[in-house]
């Protein structure tokens, strides 16, 4: 599927360096692209590094790595912590998340962990993913999140460790395009694709601009798959029958805003801080430099300041400024002596359709990959489940979806 160049989810030069638009790593679970990678001859890139974890909640960035540092989490009580504990033990052991379907994480959490537990620790965290959608997911998302938090621990360390290839993942889509190539390939990454071309209720070919100052032009094509997000898709192609037209319309999706700032020196010592605070206005800092080496972009340190807001809000529209302006007072709750001068340099990337709401019973609602049109194939991140999205699980998908389109042109 051709890319458009603007909001493709790869890379940008930082001092020297490339860095993804918005934070990504992988965890020792993530066994596709890990196999992708070393396919690739990439493999002795790819470094295993130790993630150091926080939550900021109440003035106080709280350690928040290992089941120890749960245990030193005053904020609850011990019998609290003790409860949430025992149940995330629990819930690592749970192998069929058929039990979760039918509720929320809300009220899941708050029956088994206690309330105070759930508005203490679960709340801030799902508010600041899911927005006002908060109380609409499903358990089964929560589910699958302590299960991969999980497997990328070391048994022995209890310590999580967390992949990165270290020539950043737009070198490893870069050689998968150029090995694409080698094989007889064509790979577009600045079309824009405007219309699925439908004759007899078979897809046979797209209308498409093969770069932004390009005239749009018709291609034929024996099959089809798109991956766009499923509101996209919906413009792309004519009403589908109504069945299939409501999995598709039926999801809602939340964009990402991240603002990424070069520092002149580190924030915290965290890699990842997750925001336990709903008077911050962002939910997670992600300092890249406390995982990855600077030397690696020209001696910057980089922040990542993460948000999931829907797109028709103010947080999504404003402008790189003004966001930091907004952030600034926030950001010394982190570190009391960060001060606006040591920013050298800010970006800004927006993700649209970066994560749809799983919310209850989503496994009935998710529409199959063959379309109802012939030629035509459909995998996107609403198909992923019960996992949360992730660059593994869509090279997961891509692989059987190409099996299944290979299989049925005979
Ligand atoms: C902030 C953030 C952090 C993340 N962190 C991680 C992480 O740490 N680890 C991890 O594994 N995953 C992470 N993810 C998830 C990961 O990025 C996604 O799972 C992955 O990008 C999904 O890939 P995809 O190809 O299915 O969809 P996408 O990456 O969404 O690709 C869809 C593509 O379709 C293109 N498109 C849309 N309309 C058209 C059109 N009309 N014509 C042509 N092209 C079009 C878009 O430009 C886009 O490039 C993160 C996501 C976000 C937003």
């Amino acid at each position: 599927m051709p890319l458009s160049s603007e909001d493709r989810p790869s890379t940008f030069p930082v001092g020297g360096g490339q860095l993804e638009r918005g934070y990504h790593h992988l965890f020792v679970s993530d066994t596709a692209i890990t196999e992708l990678i070393h396919e690739l001859g990439l493999g002795d890139q790819l470094a295993w590094l130790e993630s150091k974890v926080g939550l900021y909640h109440d003035g106080r960035i709280w350690d928040f790595a290992t089941p120890l540092d749960l245990l030193r989490f005053k904020p609850l009580s011990l019998w609290q912590r003790f409860r949430v504990g025992l149940w995330t033990l629990r819930l690592q052991r749970i192998a069929d998340y058929g039990r979760f379907e039918d509720i929320t994480a809300k009220d899941w959490l708050s029956q088994h962990m206690g309330r105070k537990a759930y508005e203490v620790l679960f709340e801030p965290l799902l508010r600041g993913k899911f927005g006002d959608h908060y109380d609409q997911v499903s358990m089964t998302w929560l589910w699958g999140k302590v299960r991969l938090r999980v497997a990328s621990r070391g048994k022995a360390m209890q310590k999580e460790r967390l992949g990165y290839p270290m020539g950043s993942f737009g070198e490893v889509i870069e050689v998968l395009a150029d090995r694409i190539g080698a094989q007889g390939g064509d790979v577009h990454t600045s079309a824009r694709v405007s219309r699925v071309l439908i004759e007899n209720d078979r897809a046979t070919g797209l209308e498409i601009q093969l770069g932004r100052e390009a005239e749009p032009e018709c291609r034929d094509y024996d099959a089809i798959l798109a991956t766009t997000p499923s509101y996209v898709f919906t413009q792309l192609v004519p009403p589908m029958p109504d069945e299939y037209q409501e999995l598709l319309t039926g999801v809602s999706y939340l964009s990402a805003v991240l603002l990424i700032l070069e520092l002149d020196r580190p924030l915290t010592d965290k890699y990842w801080i997750n925001i336990a605070d709903v008077d911050m206005p962002f939910v997670g800092i992600i300092e890249h430099t406390n995982m990855i080496d600077k030397s690696l972009y020209g001696g910057s340190h980089v922040i990542y300041i993460s948000n999931y807001p829907d797109r028709n809000s103010d947080l999504y529209h404003m402008e790189p400024g003004d966001l930091l302006e907004l952030f600034v007072p926030h950001l010394r709750k982190l570190n009391p002596d960060f001060d606006r001068s040591w920013v050298q340099n800010i970006h800004h990337h927006r993700v649209d359709g970066a994560q749809p709401i799983i919310s209850r019973n989503y496994s009935q609602r998710i529409p199959s990959h063959q379309t109802p049109v012939r030629g035509l194939y459909l995998a996107n991140t609403t198909q992923i489940f019960p996992e949360d999205r992730g660059t593994n699980y869509s090279i997961r998908m891509g692989r059987q979806v190409a099996q299944m389109v290979m299989d049925e042109a005979g």
